[in-house]
């Protein structure tokens, strides 16, 4: 059986890295404005804070890089928990779907911290998704068939909706813009959620298969 191909982004798809960021921020300069990756007002950290200088958030970023744990302890992303709980379900139990996490952050072990946290966050069933850090988002996607993919920033999604369909999240900083360019129905706006019940739509899912699901969180309300 060949096995439907998604990609998902992780800092501000799973992870709060605006919030991590902006705690590293206070950390070192004891500023304590809190970001989340909903509320950025600004793709560029560099515009976030006027008390800062580029020098400021170079250290920042630094300091970033050496730190052998900020990967493996930023916190989930809590508007999109309903779209985790239903990533849960697809490596769990959707063997005709295939996850990749695909992410360019960097740092010391990057790729180890990063897996520790996945394990921890989407449970220990880790045969089910492979994890891939790069620059080269696109080339990846390309060479690899990915058939659908999710990623908040602009840029990338509109490059991958010429060789899947993509998903962006609407947040403050990444806005499509008139002159923007992209395959035209390739390019959708939703959150986690949204992205895999379309790919679950798209590979036949009955309603009957993710009932728990719905159940589940009508009882949290
Ligand atoms: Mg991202």
């Amino acid at each position: 059986m060949e096995r439907i191909k998604v990609a998902v982004d992780i800092d501000g798809i799973l992870a709060d890295f605006c919030y991590q960021f902006c705690n590293k921020v206070n950390e070192i300069y004891g500023i304590k404005k809190i970001y989340h990756n909903y509320d950025a007002p600004h793709w560029d950290l560099y515009k976030w804070y006027d008390e800062l200088e580029k020098v400021h958030i170079d250290k920042v970023l630094e300091e970033i890089y050496k730190d052998n744990h900020f990967w493996e302890t930023i916190p989930v992303l809590q508007i999109n928990n309903s779209g985790i709980e239903l990533l849960k379900y697809i490596i769990k139990f959707r063997e005709d779907i295939h996850i990749t996490f695909l992410s360019s952050r960097d740092g010391i072990d990057v790729l180890l911290q990063t897996c520790k946290w996945l394990s921890r966050v989407l449970g220990e069933n880790t045969s089910n998704y492979n994890v891939v850090i790069t620059n080269e988002k696109i080339d990846y996607i390309k060479n690899n068939k990915i058939k659908y993919f999710i990623d908040d920033k602009l840029q990338t999604a509109l490059e991958a909706s010429e060789h899947c369909i993509v998903f962006k999240p609407k947040y403050l900083y990444n806005q499509i813009s008139k002159d923007d360019s992209y395959v035209l129905g390739r390019l959708r706006e939703g959150n986690l959620e949204e992205f895999l019940l379309y790919v679950l739509d798209e590979v036949g899912m009955k309603f009957s298969d993710i009932y728990w699901f719905f159940e589940y969180y009508r009882n949290k309300k």
